[in-house]
């Protein structure tokens, strides 16, 4: 909830103002139940009790990277669904990658999250809870986040919106908005509200091919959105927001890893200021996606330096622990799995 939602209700519940800034505190460090109130009378406890819930996830099981600490959460929600998030450290600090839906309906044909079609959109507190939740766990202060875990952010537009009100808030864990990127596989009806929003965060775009035909056969959300109409609207959010605009690209082997596929990417994004994250694709055990070679790999990114596009190869983490791009689920991901 909002500070002026917490305020409101206090005064709806007849209580006196100031206790509304003891709660909020309360809230925005991250409790478990009201009774952890301490300074709240019981009367008022018993009140919020009725009226509310703490939309806290809980953390069922946790997986730690062998090779570079990267932790993989599965977090219970209070209605017994499953969510997974992960935490990576960088040299700049600590990042968490939250989910913001149980599941996607965008049926992405490479990626884990949308195997089951979606559940249900997360509440902003459920989103913020992740972090909260990560930083606990780990006794640090997380500066970082990527909307990037499952779910499709633009599809829960509201509760994403909440929720970078309330990530950034002074009172709250006040990361930052540049420390934030909202990543979308492309929604654009979401595209253009955002940019009303003029948010100084990072827009990613899950491109990941440069044609219609290819789009088509690998991201069903280029049905409704095709490239065109994609790329215009980044053209008109970068207008309103100034800001570089990132695109992911997932190399996949055969699909879209040619050099020609390389001069078709540089030349779709002309007019645009942007970076190209290139993502060799990470195992999904249920379809046959393979990233390419290291030499087709070299090759495309080669490519794309030859035609003076800004290109990245990022690094995965957490490999050991399947936490890498597109492999977070629902329970699913931890069956089997010995810890
Ligand atoms: N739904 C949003 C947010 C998820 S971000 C979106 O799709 O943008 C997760 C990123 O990982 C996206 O860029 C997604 O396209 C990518 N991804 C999904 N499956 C992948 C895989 N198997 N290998 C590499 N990247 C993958
Ligand atoms: Fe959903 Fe993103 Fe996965 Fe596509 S890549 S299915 S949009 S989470």
């Amino acid at each position: 909830m909002y500070d002026e939602e917490i305020r409101k209700l206090v005064l709806d519940l007849g209580e006196p103002k100031f206790r509304a800034n003891q709660i909020i505190k309360w809230v925005r460090g991250g409790i478990d139940s009201f009774d952890d109130m301490t300074n709240i009378p019981l009367t008022l406890r018993n009140k919020l009790k009725e009226n509310c819930y703490i939309a806290n996830v809980k953390i069922e099981r946790k997986l730690v990277s062998e090779i570079d600490g990267t932790v993989k959460y599965l977090f219970s929600l209070f209605d017994g669904e499953y969510i997974e998030s992960v935490l990576m450290k960088y040299e700049h600090g600590y990042t968490v990658c939250v989910s913001t839906q149980v599941g996607c309906r965008m049926g992405c044909r490479f990626c884990a999250s949308g195997l089951f079609g979606l559940t249900r959109n997360l509440t902003a507190s459920e989103i913020l809870s992740q972090i909260i939740t990560a930083g606990k766990d780990n006794n640090i202060r997380v500066s970082n986040v990527v909307m990037m875990g499952m779910g499709e952010p633009l599809d829960n537009f509201e509760n994403s919106e909440r929720f970078l009100k309330l990530v950034s808030d002074p009172n709250g864990l006040g990361i930052g908005l540049r420390h934030i990127s909202l990543s979308t596989s492309g929604v654009v009806s979401g595209i253009k509200e955002l940019a009303k929003l003029n948010l100084p965060i990072t827009l990613s775009i899950s491109l990941h091919a440069p044609s219609d035909e290819i789009r088509n056969t690998i991201m069903p959300v280029n049905k409704k959105w095709n490239i065109e109409e994609l790329v215009n609207a980044c053209k008109e959010y970068q207008k309103v927001t100034t800001r570089r605009i990132s695109f992911e690209y997932a190399l996949i082997d055969g699909v879209n890893d040619t050099p020609e596929c390389a001069e078709m990417l540089a030349d779709r994004l002309k007019g645009i200021m942007y970076h190209i994250n290139l993502i060799p694709a990470n195992p999904v055990k249920e379809n046959d996606f393979r990233k390419p070679s290291i030499k087709n790999i070299t090759r495309f990114k080669d490519m794309l330096e030859k035609l003076g596009v800004n290109a990245t190869i990022r690094r995965t983490l957490g490999a050991d622990i399947n936490a890498s791009c597109g492999q977070l689920r629902k329970k699913e991901g931890f069956r089997n799995e010995n810890i």
